[in-house]
């Protein structure tokens, strides 16, 4: 069946639901086909992938190696259960993360999407709790931090705070102890910085002094909260955490999903503070944007405690139907062959200079409150009055419509409320680079001043 142009946008329109998407006024973006960091669509128009489809390309699209070992895997086997069974290209893909991730992390359990792994590190932590060699099953809740992102699922969704899209379900959610975030803030000079960063460490270890014999663990995103919009967290704060809860005998969990695979300028953001955590859980890049597969990572001390006999039921009774899939395996492990042959990590470090520099730009423009890098990882936030700090009321969608803007320039991007997201694949060149920061400053010149003379 080949549907034609008309046919298909219609049905787009009427049969498919988006996620995160208000149907009603939902315009049909159809990607027939892509090559590198372009996106085409069905009218042949161009696109640099700005925000590498959801933050999870990491090489390009159709990258040959990667097709190639998704078609290498076909001609064995497509699929084999988790579930009490296993295929080598699935074992070998755990070795390799275990040997590439921070030390201690000596066991994976494969999932398919961020959300799972999330949801698989926090029921790990509760039965940890229940089955460790002293155990404390008073031990049940969950610290997170405001406006912390980690799935749309009820469990990640419980650990989460971005009021936009987690109040309506509050009904729903198990209650967790919340704290605000640390920001890092804008051009924030070290000082500042050093004493946010002591203030929050202070204000969690009343947290934990108060209340550590309920606490299970902690759940963080590490350095930089990408969906809560961008927040960036000061140096030395991951670090602080990592010793409060070793202290205190909770567990720590580094949601990487976002900021995993060299997006921050090293492999892993835990490596910038030098963390081993106690769970840490991968999905987007880990396939290269490829296929949908997820990990989640622990360490000896909490799979030993799920180890006894059949009857003891210490067993993790939770899985996946297509949990460490065979071919995104096949695809994950040449993601990371790629990431050795290429020197990803090393390649990148210009273009996340060259990105601070035209940064720098971007936040002297009208409207621009402010501006958060991490890496390759960018937030600019748009304001109605930056210098009274007065934001845009959210219903005017003035984020979605700069990204309008851009995208009639040739730059798909997606922002997160009012702030312009930039997270391009991590192979992207230096002139595309420039072009989707150029699309940026034209596309927010257009539309907002539009927007502040008509509203
Ligand atoms: C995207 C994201 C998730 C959820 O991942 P899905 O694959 O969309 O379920 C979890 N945590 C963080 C930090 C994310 O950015």
């Amino acid at each position: 069946m080949t549907l034609d142009r008309e046919r298909l946008i219609e049905l787009d329109r009427s049969v498919v639901w988006h996620a995160f998407t208000q149907m009603a006024e939902y315009e049909p973006l159809i990607i027939e086909r892509a090559d590198g960091c372009v996106l085409v669509d069905i009218d042949g128009r161009e696109y640099i992938d700005g925000v590498s489809s959801l933050w999870c390309n990491i090489h390009g699209h159709r990258h040959p190696r990667l097709d190639e070992a998704v078609r290498r895997q076909l001609d064995r086997v497509a699929h084999v259960t988790s579930l009490g069974c296993s295929n080598p290209t699935t074992i070998e893909l755990a070795a390799r993360l275990v040997e590439i991730a921070p030390a201690g992390l000596n066991h994976v359990f494969f999932s398919d999407d961020g959300a799972t792994a999330v949801e698989v590190a926090l029921k790990m932590a509760f039965q940890y709790w229940r089955q460790c060699s002293r155990p404390r099953p008073e031990k049940t809740c969950y610290v997170a931090l405001g406006d912390a992102y980690h799935g749309d699922t009820l469990g990640a969704v419980s650990v989460g705070g971005v009021e936009r899209f987690h109040a309506m379900f509050e009904p729903l959610l198990f209650p967790s102890l919340r704290l605000p975030a640390p920001k890092a803030g804008p051009g924030a000079c070290l000082a500042t910085a050093d004493e946010s960063c002591r203030e929050h460490l202070d204000r969690l270890e009343k947290v934990f002094a108060e209340h550590h014999h309920r606490i299970a663990a902690m759940i963080i995103e590490p350095l930089m909260q990408c969906a809560a919009g961008m927040v960036r967290h000061p140096p030395g704060y991951l670090r602080g955490v990592r010793e409060l809860t070793r202290r205190y005998e909770i567990l720590l969990i580094a949601d990487e999903v976002a900021v995993g695979f060299g997006r921050t300028g090293k492999m892993f953001a835990c490596e910038h503070e030098n963390v081993a955590p106690d769970l840490m859980c991968l999905a987007k890049g880990i396939t290269a944007g490829y296929l949908p597969l997820a990990a989640t990572l622990t360490t000896d001390e909490v799979y030993s405690a799920f180890l006894g006999r059949y009857e003891e039921s210490k067993t993790f009774f939770h899985g996946h139907t297509y949990g460490g899939n065979p071919l995104g395996a096949a695809v994950a492990l040449a993601n990371l062959d790629l990431f050795e042959s290429e020197q990803t990590v090393a390649k990148i470090q210009p273009r996340i200079a060259q990105l601070a520099d035209r940064l720098m730009g971007v936040e002297r423009l009208e409207h621009v409150g402010s501006v958060r890098q991490c890496g390759l990882i960018a937030g600019v936030e748009l304001m109605l009055d930056p210098a009274a700090g007065i934001p845009f009321p959210w219903e005017q969608r003035v984020g979605g419509r700069v990204c309008d803007a851009v995208r009639r320039h040739g730059v798909w991007l997606r922002p997160l409320g009012n702030v312009i997201v930039i997270m391009p694949p991590l192979c992207i060149s230096a002139d595309q680079l420039d072009r989707v920061v150029d699309a940026i400053e034209v596309g927010i010149s257009e539309s907002v001043h539009q927007i502040c003379s008509r509203e």
